[in-house]
């Protein structure tokens, strides 16, 4: 039977976490009743550094019930970085973990067919919405917009998906050698490869506190992932450069002509046509200064060229 652990980030969340570990343990009983999750399983909470009561809370589920441990970190460290800890830490004594939000905004009921998988070999499963309805219209269409740019850019993300997963150590081995520090787990993940599984689920309401990624953090979220997982805002750069060099042999033809026609005020042609090619040769040299920083930018994140699935021998 497998040890399975549950990895839950929390910042400022002492409204949410009795009822989310009264439902979490209620959980992981069924789980070991049912014979999906060894009895070694546990529930892990990471405190992001809370500044409220949250951590103490955490200790007290712990000398209440042995299930429970928890993880605290020295600073908020941001969602991603605290997941992250967690993940680590229970790679060390877990077979898979699960990530979820500590405001259980994600149905775990469905963790019972995410095990399932598991056991059929999916060394991840994602969790996918079904749908957005308790999302206000304003994220609803940022948050899909979002998933489309992603597309667009090339950058492999399951649509819909957030950070509610299972993976298995394997994956959380792998998941180790990936040492960027602006990091972006639900881009990450589909790159390091195996069989993966996805788990439709309904989205609830926060049932305690408020979010904790207002709008500003929700922006530089978007912002990391696409800048952290594309280059091709740099392409587009380079290619603009190109076609406005291009309109400039126009701009500077039309120039002339007008120069030998006698229709232009003199220094006109001059002025025209060098903001014409110079504003074309400035892009495109920053594009292809831009295409070496591109270079610079993956090579420093020393990411793993291959995860190994399987060696025989
Ligand atoms: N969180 C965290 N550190 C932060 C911000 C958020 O650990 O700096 C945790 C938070 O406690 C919650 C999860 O990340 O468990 C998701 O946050 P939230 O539910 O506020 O985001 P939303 O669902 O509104 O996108
Ligand atoms: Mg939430």
């Amino acid at each position: 039977m497998h040890i399975v652990y549950f990895v839950v980030p929390c910042f400022n969340e002492e409204e949410a976490l009795s009822e989310t570990n009264r439902r979490l343990l209620i959980k992981l009983g069924q789980l070991v009743d049912s014979g999906r999750a060894d009895e070694k399983s546990r529930i892990l909470y990471v405190d992001d550094g809370s500044r409220d009561r949250t951590w103490d809370i955490i200790m007290g589920f712990h000398s209440e019930c042995a299930s429970v441990c928890g993880l605290k970190l020295a600073h908020n460290a941001g969602h991603q970085n605290a997941l992250l800890a967690g993940l680590m830490t229970a790679r060390e004594y877990a077979d898979c973990a699960i990530s979820l939000d500590a405001d259980l905004q994600d149905d775990i009921e469905v963790i019972d067919e995410f095990i399932d998988q598991y056991n059929r070999g999916c060394e991840v499963v994602y969790g996918v919405r079904n749908k957005r309805e308790t999302d206000t219209f304003f994220k609803r269409v940022t948050a899909q917009g979002f998933y489309k740019v992603m597309k667009h850019l090339g950058v492999d993300i399951i649509y819909n998906h957030a950070d509610y997963r299972l993976m298995g150590k394997s994956a959380l081995d792998a998941l180790r050698d990936y040492k960027e520090v602006n990091l972006f787990l639900r881009g990450i993940v589909p790159l390091i490869g195996y069989k993966s599984g996805i788990v439709y689920y309904n989205r609830s309401e926060r049932q305690a506190g408020e979010s904790k990624y207002p709008f500003k953090k929700m922006i530089s979220f978007a912002l990391d992932g696409i800048t952290s997982f594309s280059v091709k805002p740099l392409r587009i750069i380079s290619n603009l450069g190109i076609l406005i060099s291009f309109l400039s042999i126009i701009g500077i033809l039309y120039a002339l002509i007008s120069y030998l026609a006698g229709v232009a005020v003199p220094g006109w042609t001059a002025i025209v046509a060098s903001i014409w090619l110079l504003g074309g040769i400035q892009l495109l040299c920053i594009g292809v200064v831009g295409g070496y920083i591109g270079k610079i930018y993956s090579e420093v994140k020393s990411r793993p060229r291959y995860n190994i699935e399987e060696f025989i021998d």
